[in-house]
């Protein structure tokens, strides 16, 4: 590993990045999915290693934070014997694949998904952020979150290969389709797409085979909080965990295997409809409105502390609220209803923007806040 790098690549396993408490490890799982055994793995190590506490993030993957330098060899070792993390650190780097999180043994998803994290080696050179999406579902549930190189159905039901950006696809034949991304992101890298980063920004026409006309399948309703064909849906307040709690719940729960979904939802296989303090289980909870990255001390942009006022807010605020350490607006980066964003220690409050977006109100502290929301 060469040094603990502060900003501007993706870190991974063999790529850790330190952050205000500590080395900040990411486990990206295959197919959003971990088997019991890794789970209580991981809250092994994440407690042994780290401050046992892990995130999730909007890629369905995990981070164990707080990781020692002294520890993190033993960590990887350990992810690595968990099979969490590929041997080959280039082929980890690229294993950015986000998958329908209710895949199926044997459907699409899962077909496409698995064939393409076979062939990972096939893959060019690309930016750290640079990802694919797995959305072969009947009907679209990831429409909204990023990735640059897409399989998602079309409106006519046949899969359709998208270049993120474009509003319509290009229809692939069955069986084609790993075929079809890799094509893609080879197109993207010889065509200059590395100079500007995310397909999204890579505004030159797309080749004839990839670029088409059909649309999108209508979406669906999203996985919620609550029960589940597959077992039971628990949203987490900021997308955070503690690990003793995480596999305390895989033994008293017996479930089987967890999955990981880009809305700091867990779905737990197999695990019978309970209610778990300090979760949410409750479609209507407000702390399900409310994001707020790990801010101060944990991350070094951060002048503020953001969860705990967010935690006090959220029931105060109609719609969407963001509490961000920093203009970065890491936790949401689209607009929300009310965004507070931290500034030189202090809070500039905005009304349907994102982080860092025009403020209504400027240089606020906390109290002032929840006085302005009614919160005091
Ligand atoms: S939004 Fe800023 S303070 Fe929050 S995690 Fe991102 S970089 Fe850190």
């Amino acid at each position: 590993m060469s040094g603990f790098a502060a900003k501007g690549w993706c870190p991974d396993a063999w790529h850790p990045m330190m952050a205000g408490d500590g080395l900040l490890v990411r486990v990206k799982p295959r197919l959003g999915r971990l088997t019991r055994e890794q789970v209580l793995g991981l809250c092994d190590a994440a407690v042994t290693h780290g401050n046992g506490l892990i995130d999730m993030t909007r890629r369905a993957n995990l981070q164990i934070r707080g990781v020692r330098e002294n520890g993190w060899q033993a960590m990887l070792d350990r992810l690595l014997a968990l099979n969490l993390v590929n041997a080959d650190p280039v082929v980890e780097t690229r294993r950015n694949i986000l998958v329908a999180p209710d895949w199926r043994y044997g459907d699409d998803s899962h077909r496409i998904a698995s064939e393409l994290q076979q062939r990972l080696d096939e893959l060019p050179d690309l930016p750290g952020k640079v990802g694919f999406v797995i959305d072969a579902g009947q009907a679209s549930t990831l429409r909204g979150e990023a990735g640059d190189f897409r399989i998602e159905r079309g409106e006519g039901g046949s899969l359709i290969l998208r270049a993120d950006g474009r509003p319509a696809g290009v229809a692939v034949a069955a069986g084609q389709e790993a075929d079809a991304l890799i094509a893609l992101a080879n197109w993207f890298a010889m065509s200059g797409g590395a100079d500007v980063g995310r397909m999204v920004r890579h505004g030159i026409a797309l080749p004839d085979w990839a670029h088409g006309d059909h649309l999108l399948a209508p979406s669906t309703a999203r996985i919620a909080p609550g029960r589940h064909d597959l077992g039971m849906v628990y949203g987490l307040p900021f997308g955070r965990i503690e690990a003793s709690m995480l596999a305390g719940m895989m033994e008293s729960l017996s479930t089987w295997a967890v999955r990981i979904t880009p809305w700091r939802l867990l779905l737990l296989e197999g695990a019978p409809a309970e209610r778990i303090e300090g979760l949410l289980s409750d479609i209507e909870d407000p702390l399900l409105r409310a994001e707020a990255c790990p801010g101060a001390p944990c991350c070094p942009q951060a002048t503020v502390e953001t969860r705990e006022l967010a935690r006090r807010l959220a029931a105060h605020v109609g719609g969407w609220l963001h509490v961000s350490g920093c203009a970065k607006g890491c936790a949401h980066p689209r607009a929300a209803d009310v965004t507070l964003t931290g500034r030189n220690g202090r809070f500039d409050l905005s009304l349907n923007a994102p982080a860092g977006g025009p403020s209504i109100r400027s240089a606020l502290g906390p109290a002032e806040i929840l006085a302005h929301f009614g919160a005091a």
